[in-house]
């Protein structure tokens, strides 16, 4: 095939994909029965939606928006995500390779953990993130993300965060075999060198892959 017949194949759906993505966008920002819309338009925030590759093999899960996430709409920009920068140069992953986002899409109110009701409301736009990207590798960030896509994808024998980090957990996705990597969320490690230096090893996993 020559190469413009090849872009031709190629372009639908790279198009149909960034559709699909820039809708759930639209959807997030105009839904007001959202339950943290009125705190982001009270803050003047963003509701950040994710970024990265949609061709993706690798996608990063976190928990939800901080406040300078929250004020530029990017996924894991401020101190956690400068570790997770560092993570991923660590095994030459360049950030724009893989897709970064997060269950729930607005910043909760104080940094607070987000609540069982706010991750049912954002999750189903989680869900299709990962129907239109198809990663073959979903890795968890903290234990918000691992616990709500471990049981998604069938895998509910699964202890603490502390006993499952870095381990693989083979699964099924509608699209085809997927593997699980639940990680520690890098915000946790920024101040504990212990944890810190337990991701770097962690991260070795997701080059394997
Ligand atoms: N923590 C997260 O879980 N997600 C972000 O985007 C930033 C910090």
């Amino acid at each position: 095939m020559g190469r413009h017949a090849k872009l031709a194949v190629l372009m639908p759906s790279l198009t149909a994909k960034t559709e699909q993505l820039r809708a759930i966008k639209e959807e997030v920002l105009n839904l007001t029965i959202l339950p943290l819309y009125a705190y982001r338009q009270k803050e003047g925030n963003l509701p950040v939606i994710g970024e990265g590759s949609h061709e993706a093999k690798i996608m990063l899960v976190g928990e939800a928006p901080g406040k300078n996430e929250a004020k530029t709409g990017r996924p894991f920009c401020g101190s956690a995500g400068r570790l997770l920068d560092e993570l991923l140069t660590s095994i030459n992953l360049p950030r724009q390779e893989v897709y970064i986002t997060n269950i729930v899409k607005d910043r909760p109110p104080g940094n607070r953990d987000p609540l069982p009701e706010e991750i049912v409301a954002y999750a189903s736009w989680l869900d299709r993130q990962i129907n239109i990207i198809r990663p073959a590798v979903i890795a968890t960030l903290g234990r918000f993300s691992m616990s709500y896509l471990l049981p998604k994808f069938g895998v509910t024998d699964f202890g603490a965060i502390s006993q499952v980090h870095g381990r693989q957990f083979a699964a099924e996705a509608d699209y085809g075999p997927i593997v699980l990597v639940p990680l520690y969320h890098p915000a946790a490690a920024i101040y504990n060198q212990a944890l810190k230096a337990t991701m770097f090893e962690d991260f070795k996993i997701l080059k394997n892959l």
